[in-house]
């Protein structure tokens, strides 16, 4: 079912976006060579608590914490460890939610650790950026398959590809609603957007091909060919005024 969100709702997810904003400023500074995974997560469960927020990561089927942390050709749900030690040149995908008065936000960044190779950051840089196209469509009238079509343009334009098992979704109550947001046209397709729509969209971008493989953990979705991907994302309301991105600081 889809649902679409009252005014009141929406500032309840906002209130949960601040909070993952704040969750991610706080990650960002621990994101060092040296620092272990573990020690990212550690700081994300700080901000939960001090907000007095719930965590929808931890305990989601299972999952052991706040934070998905996902290193180099590691494309999502990597689990934080005490043995994953962050090095000068990585690049890392952090995505963690939260939830407010039961109503949830859910966003991610890709960060570099020190300093990082030119082709490692233009991933970045184009995945975020097919992030913000994507946010530009996300207006009453537009349809889903304009979202994917925005993402696809820029990482193919690029050169880099797009992941497709993996989508965004809606959100809302629940971390993941309908409808699913992929991350591939065609545009002019799809279900139109309508006010108090809540999406999260999240582009997953590889360097190489965009076949993926899930680890032994049950987890960790890896590429293929061992390449880097990037990944980013947040939570978008459809509003009056246009996309409102909840997720921000
Ligand atoms: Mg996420
Ligand atoms: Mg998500």
């Amino acid at each position: 079912m889809i649902t679409r969100k009252t005014p009141e709702q929406i500032a309840l997810m906002r209130r949960a976006g601040r909070v993952v904003a704040e969750m991610h400023e706080e990650c960002r500074k621990v994101a060092r060579p040296g620092a272990t995974t573990l020690d990212v997560d550690r700081v994300a469960r700080e901000v939960i608590e001090r907000r007095g927020a719930r965590s929808n990561f931890l305990g989601y089927h299972g999952f052991p914490a706040v934070i998905c942390s996902s290193p180099n050709d590691v494309i999502v749900h990597g689990i934080p460890s005490a043995d994953v030690v962050l090095a000068e040149g990585d690049i890392l995908s952090i995505d963690c939610g939260a939830i407010i008065e039961g109503w949830h936000a859910d966003a991610a960044v890709t960060v570099p650790i020190g300093a990082i190779d030119a082709e490692s950051q233009r991933l970045l840089d184009v995945t975020e950026a097919s992030l913000w196209a994507a946010i530009e469509q996300v207006v009453e009238g537009r349809r889903l398959g304009d979202i994917g079509a925005a993402v696809e343009g820029l990482a193919e334009a690029a050169g880099f590809t797009v992941v497709r098992e993996y989508v965004g979704h809606g959100i809302g109550t629940a971390m993941h609603e309908e409808p699913q947001v992929p991350n591939y046209g065609p545009a002019g397709r799809g279900m139109k957007l309508k006010e108090g729509l809540v999406l999260a969209i999240e582009p997953m971008v590889n360097a190489g091909g965009p076949e993926t493989e899930t680890l032994a953990d049950g987890w960790t979705v890896v590429t293929r060919d061992g390449r880097r991907s990037a990944h980013f994302e947040h939570t978008i309301a459809v509003t009056e005024h246009g996309p409102e991105v909840l997720t921000l600081p």
